[in-house]
């Protein structure tokens, strides 16, 4: 599989729009690596993890083709994840023609909070109704956490996030030619069913893509800092869930304890993790 790194900030971007802060006087100075859009993921050039604000100009930016996305995971529908307006462009009112058929996976309970989204910009459909997948050219696959699906090539199974609990926030597990990639934010440390269904997965990750909101000695509601981050990895290679030579990453990056791209690099290198980029491409 080839991971690409649409976005790797916060709900906040990356530097904080409006923030005076060293850190984002000196992100916005040095540019290049320190520009985070929010956070999603292309695997190959069909798979989509998050349909966020940012995702499509990231895709156009990264030359990837929108229109031959065949697979949508949708974490959850916090606004830095799902961009309401860019589903609701698939209705014939805009005159787009020969979509392909994208399928739509989510938990119920996020799928029912994007369609509150969608309704909210005047659209009268629900996403869980034949009518409106038939009217939006999607198919839609309710999952729940400990649930799998096959996609195409892809074998995907769903845990659950330590994360807004209302929506049934998911993170994904992605298997394709005995490869395997966990892309796990939004999250805070990983709950007792989450790493019973993990441990009993048989899974073993070449790639982690993880929660890394809060810097060292910095914390907020809902995910990862720096030092659970570290916690939560030592607890995946206690439990034999990664390969030997596996990579992880960090992201979902705040302007709160993460200091420029290069400081921060040097810190993960460190504690034997890695930093990515907008835009940067891996073979998982
Ligand atoms: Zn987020
Ligand atoms: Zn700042
Ligand atoms: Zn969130």
């Amino acid at each position: 599989m080839e991971l690409t790194f649409l976005g790797t900030a916060a709900d906040s971007a990356y530097p904080l729009p409006f923030c005076g802060c060293p850190t984002c006087q000196h992100a916005r100075a040095r540019g290049g690596k320190n520009i985070r859009r929010r956070s999603s993921v292309m695997v190959n050039r069909d798979l989509l993890i998050d349909l966020g604000p940012d995702s499509i100009q990231a895709m156009l930016t990264s030359g990837f083709d929108p229109s031959q996305v065949r697979f949508l995971l949708q974490t959850h529908p916090h606004h830095d994840h799902f961009d309401p307006n860019h589903l609701i462009t698939r209705i014939p009112d805009y005159g787009g023609i020969c979509l392909a058929p994208l399928t739509l996976v989510a938990s119920p309970g996020t799928l029912q909070r994007m369609t509150t989204m969608m309704q909210a910009t005047g659209f009268e459909g629900d996403l869980l109704q034949a009518e409106t997948q038939h009217l939006l050219s999607l198919q839609v696959q309710p999952i729940q956490a400990g649930g799998s699906r096959t996609l195409g090539g892809y074998h995907i199974t769903a845990f659950q996030a330590n994360h807004d609990h209302g929506a049934e926030s998911l993170i994904y597990a992605v298997q394709s030619r005995g490869r395997a990639l966990l892309y796990a934010t939004d999250t805070d440390t990983l709950l007792e069913p989450t790493l019973g269904q993990l441990s009993a997965s048989g899974l073993r990750f070449a790639v982690v893509v993880l929660d890394h909101t809060y810097g060292p000695g910095c914390d907020g509601g809902g995910h990862l800092n720096a030092d659970r981050f570290r916690d939560t990895v030592a607890w995946l290679r206690g439990a034999d869930l990664l390969e030997e030579d596996a990579r992880i990453y960090a992201t979902h990056l705040s302007h709160e304890g993460n200091p420029e791209h290069e400081e921060l690099e040097r810190d993960a290198h460190q504690h034997g993790y890695l930093i990515p980029w907008d835009g940067l491409t891996l073979q998982v």
